[in-house]
């Protein structure tokens, strides 16, 4: 058993760990077999993390947050978390190998999953023109014509990155106006190979091994038309990921994670929540970092409120896993 269970490896995730482990509390941090490192994993440079005014690229940020993490004492295991249980001091983490793990307090900080169109052939062509991450794919749409799909900085940033390889990048957005913040929406504007399409929605995937085109209806006329393209990348937002804790965590309006004020304190006892799955509007790498401390903090607190003979025994079960590990 553990002190703390830090499920998540973005930034929230691995910042409640840094803290924690300087703290001595040992956390073991579960980081995802395929998605460790979270979203800016797919994100290419990274302008507005304070610290790095030549910038840094998404990996590499992710790499150094990993190495400070495990420098003060973290475990890590790159694996998938399939069940919690929440309930009572001792809170259970169960992993996709079946493994469990056991501790008096449990850090969520799951982050967000791309949002989908819900149209009937997204998934059908997903990897085979439709795609969510430009980073990940775009080198195979070289002198191609591709479209993104939104109207935020995510998609300004990734129909700039895409105009690397293709020749032709439309941003189809539902309404006339953008999302992004303004120095996002700037360099689009200025980019020649970028073309808007305003007040369009996709409203199907065409092609049937590889996509060939969209078709867009106006939203304000309901006129549709088709648009030939081999790439279809969508870039709509994000939704958080709480399908662990469905009936065991009050959620929000929003569907993220409800939370007591600005602590990280969820409706359950040592349990606490961090980053993107507790916030619909900020979502910066930052803004995440600064609540994985948060959450740090108050499992740090909680625990000194618990009986010393839970402690004894989550220190003690801690270092013989540590020394069976060694
Ligand atoms: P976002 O800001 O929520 O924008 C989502 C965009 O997709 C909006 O323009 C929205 O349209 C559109 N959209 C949503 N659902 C749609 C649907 N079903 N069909 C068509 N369009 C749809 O999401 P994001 O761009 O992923 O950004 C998330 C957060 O990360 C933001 O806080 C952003 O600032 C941050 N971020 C920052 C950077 C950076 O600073 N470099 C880069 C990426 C992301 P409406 O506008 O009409 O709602």
């Amino acid at each position: 058993m553990r002190q703390i269970i830090v499920i998540g490896s973005g930034p929230a995730g691995y910042t409640a760990a840094l803290y924690a482990a300087r703290a001595d509390l040992n956390p073991l941090l579960i980081a995802s077999s395929v998605e460790a490192g979270g979203e800016l994993m797919n994100t290419t440079e990274v302008e507005n993390f304070p610290g790095f005014p030549e910038g840094v690229v998404g990996p590499d940020l992710m790499d150094k947050m990993q190495r400070q993490a495990e420098k003060f004492g973290t475990d890590i295991l790159f694996e998938d978390v399939t069940a919690v249980d929440l309930s009572g001091d001792v809170k259970t983490v169960t992993l996709g190998s079946g493994e469990q793990h056991q501790a008096l307090a449990v850090v969520f900080a799951t982050g967000s999953a791309y949002r989908k169109l819900g149209l009937a052939d997204e998934d059908r062509l997903s990897g085979r023109g439709v795609s969510w991450c430009a980073t990940c794919d775009g080198f195979f749409f070289r002198q191609r014509t591709i479209a993104v799909v939104g109207g935020g900085d995510s998609a300004m940033e990734e129909a700039n990155f895409l105009t690397r390889f293709a020749d032709k990048v439309y941003v189809i957005h539902r309404r006339d106006s953008l999302r992004a913040s303004k120095i996002m929406q700037d360099r689009a504007f200025a980019n020649d190979k970028i073309e808007f399409v305003w007040n369009a929605e996709v409203v199907s995937i065409n092609g049937d091994d590889r996509v060939t085109g969209v078709t867009l209806a106006d939203t304000l006329t309901g006129e549709r038309r088709d648009l030939e393209l081999q790439g279809l990348f969508i870039a709509i937002g994000n939704d958080p990921r709480v399908h662990l804790v469905h009936g065991q965590l009050d959620l929000t309006e929003d569907g993220t994670i409800a939370v007591a004020g600005r602590s990280s304190r969820t409706n359950l006892a040592g349990v606490f929540a961090a980053g993107d799955v507790v916030d619909p509007t900020y979502r910066q790498a930052v803004t995440a970092a600064a609540s994985g401390t948060v959450a740090a903090l108050d499992a740090e607190h909680y625990l000194t409120t618990l009986p010393k003979n839970l402690l004894e025994s989550a220190a003690a079960a801690a270092s013989s896993e540590l020394a069976s590990a060694a």
